[in-house]
Parts: structure tokens; C-alpha cells; sequence
């Protein structure tokens, strides 16, 4: 589903992403870790675009991120994107938030967005929220619209960057919750973040990255119960 060989991507004189070659399979739930400035969100905003790579491939399903124009338009909407700040439409109702991209982006009529958001707010949790404002919904909540309004674009792969790093504790929860269902559901999956204990039940592969490199990869067994690289061990101990 992605594959990625030799990116390469720096900003001036400051290569924040030495050297990166990562493939990941159909349905699989891939769980970066490392430290802050290690380089997790840009490649994350590599894969959907974002950021243009300074050299290297990027394919995801089928087309050439870094080919022709016309194929990161395509990539752009297979793939969705949850950041850690939720970056919802202040000023559109949830429905509306939900609705945009299918209408503008796909074509779609009103009647059909309607019926996939409102089947959308049923998955993750919240379908009584449609008519609220983002700002009347507390932080786990606007976390879940943001969750189904990319999933309302029908994403081949979803991307999640420290979904919930900026959470309080008691909604981490009803997020992670949302996205181990997802998982479940066959979704493909790159997701960086802090929680562990999601990492090690969700994951089916850890990658550890530190300057710029993936340094260490494996099965969430592999990496935390027998970290091979020094790094990767000095890392853990921080954060487990
Ligand atoms: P992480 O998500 O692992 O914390 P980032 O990908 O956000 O790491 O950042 C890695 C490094 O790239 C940092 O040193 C950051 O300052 C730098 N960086 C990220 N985006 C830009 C940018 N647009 N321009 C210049 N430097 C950037
Ligand atoms: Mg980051």
C-alpha cells in the first residue's frame, strides 16, 4: 500500500530526514515511536504531500507521490490525515465539518454526505453531535469528528500524528478506542505516538526513528522487550 525508498528531505541546510525506506502492506497498523525532533512528523507529511521529499519515491496505492502532479492530487485524497491539534472548521457545524470534503473534493451530493457523516458520527461514537459546533464538544470529541471527517473522504490509508498528545488523560481513551476499531476494520494505518500500551496491542510492527533514521524496527515484541540498538533501548527507558 506504501512504499517508500531512499527519502531524503531537508529544509535549507538542515536534513531532517537522512535516508528512509519503509514499505507497508494492505491492512497494516504501523506505529512510529521516537523522540521529539526525530523527524516522525515530517515523514508523516511526506506521505500525504505536505511536504515535497528532496529525493527518494514515494508510492502509495499506485501512484507516484513524487511523479506527476495529477497523482498527488489522487494520493491527497486516499490519504486522511489526524493531527494532534484537531484542526476542525471553527466555524462549520460537525455535520458540516464532515460533510465539506465529499461534497467539494468527490462531487458528492448533500443527501449522499449527509448519510455517510451521519453513519460516520455512529462509528466513532457521537451521533448525537451532529448539529453541535466544534467548540461546544469537548477535546476527545472534536478528536472523533476529526477521525470521521477524514474517514468521509474513503482514505485508503490514515495517518495519525500524535492524535492524542494534546488530550486530557480521561479522553485519550475514547480515542484510541476509536482507532483500534479502525484497525480492526482492515484500515492501513501509520501512527505516531506516545502510547504504548495502544503501540503493543494495535501495532503490528514498531519502527523506532532518531535522527532521521528508522534506527530499529520489529513486532511491538521485538522492540520493547528486546530493543537490539542502543538508541532504541535509551529511548524506552524514558518513556515505559
Ligand atoms: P518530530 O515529529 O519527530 O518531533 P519533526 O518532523 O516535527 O519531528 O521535526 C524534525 C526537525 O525538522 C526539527 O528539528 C524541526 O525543527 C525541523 N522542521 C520541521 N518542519 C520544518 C520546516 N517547515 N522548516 C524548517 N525545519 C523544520
Ligand atoms: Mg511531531
Amino acid at each position: 500500500m506504501i512504499s517508500v525508498k531512499n527519502l531524503r528531505k531537508q529544509f535549507g541546510e538542515h536534513v531532517v530526514l537522512q535516508d528512509i525506506s519503509v514499505e507497508v502492506a494492505a491492512q497494516e497498523v504501523v506505529v512510529i515511536i521516537g523522540p521529539s525532533g526525530s523527524g516522525k512528523s515530517t515523514f508523516l507529511r511526506c506521505l500525504n504531500g505536505l511536504e515535497k521529499p528532496s529525493s527518494g519515491h514515494i508510492v502509495i496505492a499506485g501512484h507516484e507521490l513524487t511523479g506527476h502532479k495529477a497523482d498527488l492530487i489522487e494520493i491527497r485524497k486516499q490519504v486522511g490525515m489526524v493531527f494532534q491539534r484537531f484542526n476542525l472548521f471553527h466555524h462549520l457545524s460537525v455535520m458540516d465539518n464532515i460533510t465539506i470534503g465529499p461534497i467539494k473534493v468527490l462531487g458528492k451530493s448533500k443527501a449522499e454526505a449527509t448519510e455517510l457523516a451521519e453513519e460516520l458520527l455512529r462509528k466513532v461514537g457521537i451521533p448525537e453531535k451532529a448539529n453541535a459546533m466544534p467548540d461546544q464538544l469537548s477535546g476527545g470529541q472534536q478528536q472523533r469528528v476529526a477521525i470521521a471527517r477524514a474517514l468521509a473522504m474513503k482514505p485508503k490509508v490514515m495517518l495519525f500524528d500524535e492524535p492524542t498528545s494534546a488530550l486530557d488523560p480521561e479522553m485519550v481513551g475514547e480515542v484510541l478506542a476509536v482507532m483500534k476499531d479502525l484497525a480492526r476494520d482492515g484500515m492501513t494505518m501509520v501512527v505516531v505516538t506516545h502510547e504504548m500500551g495502544f503501540a503493543r496491542e494495535v501495532g503490528d510492527r514498531v519502527l523506532f526513528m532518531d535522527g532521521g533514521y528508522v534506527v530499529e524496527e520489529g513486532t511491538p515484541a521485538d522492540v520493547f522487550d528486546h530493543p537490539q540498538q542502543e538508541r532504541t533501548r535509551a529511548f524506552l527507558s524514558k518513556v515505559l
